[in-house]
């Protein structure tokens, strides 16, 4: 089985505990690569390699960091196949989606920031002929990353792309369950030029490598997406330390659907809302809220579609869902499904795990499942389930269903479905959410500011934001 390596100061190296863990192949339930299990000795090795590269990099002409991150784009690009194969086979998901979104979108991710740094300025505050002000945006130094394992590539680019067009140097770690496409990106890295310690990828465990880049003194800005659990814990230990902390965490996202909406568009975009990437993106839409005159339409109507989505090999071009990432997930997965049933819940369709045949007898799927008669309040429609499980909640009013979307601890996305443009705004503007899509979902302009409010996290990621956060203001006042 192939071995996946730390990079390092520019070189693909073991941990230094030389030991590994098994990585699994979610599709086959067999493990088929090898991870470092690496520990603090590695994350200071990398600090240490980010700590002397940075001046250099953080001092270059930014002409120069955009060409080294464009390359990285491009070589992305160039192997877009192989890396999205890859994807599927670490992840599970349809290769299809990795081929369209997820690998896509990584390069996306580095050439908008290689280029947003051309057009980032700072700000010149003029106090008439007394004084004038202008304010420094300078790059932090060595940079955090920890990201978690739904869409692997795509969201460690998302933050590493944006620390080093800013010129922070970084130590990132990906998700351990999905640690092989971020392997391939040190290989793109070491190609493409850039230079040694820019950027560093420790792989292994959250309580060893997440907590020694968390607890590091030295690291003083940490940017980290994933479970509102670990954003706690993360927040606990970098509080007292004063670091700078981006926190993207959980969702439990409402999609409303309005009577006077656009009926087909809703439907179909609902459907992928909520099993895109077996329900294991951050901002599917787990409750679906109908307005009663259509309740029932509209639910057969989904449900029949439901039906008719094939749970498949992820390699299968013909699949709408692969494999969840792992057996764990999968365990909890189906315990929500059970404790949806325990809540008094009526299963519509799906409801158990899908057993394969042959070489796929043993992977971790899920038939898409739908589920109603709960209450908002039950614990089915308050936690985060992150998988392809979704409710249906009818509601009668939009001050009724503004409280139900309202009503849990999280605040990631929204999305409304209504043709009354004076209720799109009304509700959007009620929404306790980061983001709110009206009559689609998805639609991504990088531009925009990305991230939830309550325990959905804190801080902004995208455009220009995440430039801000990964730079140091320092304001210059000059007497005239
Ligand atoms: P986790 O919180 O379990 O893990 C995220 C990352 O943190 C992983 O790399 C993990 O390593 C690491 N980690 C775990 N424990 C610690 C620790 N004590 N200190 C530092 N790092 C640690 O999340 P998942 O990977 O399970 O991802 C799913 C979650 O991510 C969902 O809740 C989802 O909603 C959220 N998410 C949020 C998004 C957003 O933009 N708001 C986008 C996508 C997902 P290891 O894998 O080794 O445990």
């Amino acid at each position: 089985m192939e071995k996946i390596l730390n990079y390092i100061n520019g070189e693909l190296v073991e941990p230094a505990g030389k030991q590994y863990f098994e990585n699994y192949e979610p599709a086959t339930g067999k493990p088929y690569s090898y991870v470092p299990d690496s520990d603090e000795r590695d994350v200071e090795k990398a600090y240490q390699a980010a700590k002397a590269a940075f001046p250099e990099w953080s001092k270059m002409n930014k002409e120069k960091r955009f060409a080294i991150l464009m390359r990285v784009s491009e070589l992305i690009e160039e192997r877009l196949e192989f890396l999205a194969q890859a994807e599927s086979r670490d992840n599970g998901k349809p290769l299809k989606l990795a081929k369209t979104v997820d690998i896509p979108r990584a390069a996306t991710n580095f050439r908008f920031y290689a280029t947003a740094i051309l057009h980032f300025a700072s700000e010149s505050h003029s106090m008439e002929d007394f004084a004038i002000n202008y304010t420094l945006r300078e790059p932090i130094g060595v940079a955090g990353c920890i990201s978690p394992w739904n869409l692997p590539l795509y969201l460690f680019s998302w933050k590493i792309a944006p620390a080093l067009a800013a010129g922070n140097t970084v130590v990132a770690k990906p998700s351990e369950i999905t640690p092989m496409t971020a392997y391939l990106l040190s290989e793109i890295c070491i190609e493409a030029g850039m230079p040694k310690g820019v950027l560093n990828i420790v792989h292994g465990y959250g309580h060893k490598v997440g907590n020694a880049i968390v607890e590091h003194d030295d690291i003083p800005v940490i940017s980290f997406t994933g479970g509102t659990v670990t954003g706690a814990e993360i927040a606990r230990k970098a509080g007292p330390k004063f670091k700078k902390l981006s926190l993207e965490l959980g969702g439990k996202n409402p999609n409303i659907i309005f009577e006077d909406c656009d009926f087909e568009s809703a439907l179909k975009t609902t459907v992928y809302s909520s099993f895109a990437n077996q329900g294991q993106i951050c901002l599917c839409g787990s409750r679906i809220f109908i307005q009663s005159s259509i309740y029932e339409k509209f639910r057969d109507a989904f449900v029949e579609k439901v039906k008719k989505l094939k749970v498949g090999n992820p390699k299968d071009e013909t699949s709408n869902l692969g494999a969840v990432v792992s057996k764990q997930h999968m365990e909890k997965v189906l315990s929500y499904i059970r404790l949806a049933e325990e809540e008094g819940g009526k299963i519509l369709t799906g409801g158990q795990r899908v057993m394969m045949e042959g070489e796929l007898a043993n992977g971790w799927y899920i038939a898409p499942t739908v589920i109603e008669g709960l209450p908002f309040t039950c614990r089915t429609n308050q936690e985060e389930i992150f998988g392809p499980v979704v409710t249906l909640t009818p509601f009668d009013t939009e001050e009724e269903v503004l409280a139900m979307a309202n009503s849990t601890k999280y605040g990631l996305s929204s999305t409304v479905w209504t043709e009354n443009l004076k209720r799109a705004h009304r509700v959007a503007a009620q929404l306790h959410t980061g983001i709110v899509w009206i009559n689609c979902w998805l639609v991504r302009d990088l531009r925009t500011p990305f991230g939830g409010v309550k325990n959905s996290g804190m801080g902004r990621e995208g455009g220009f934001e995440a430039l801000r956060f990964f730079t140091e203001p320092k304001n210059v006042c000059v007497k005239l």
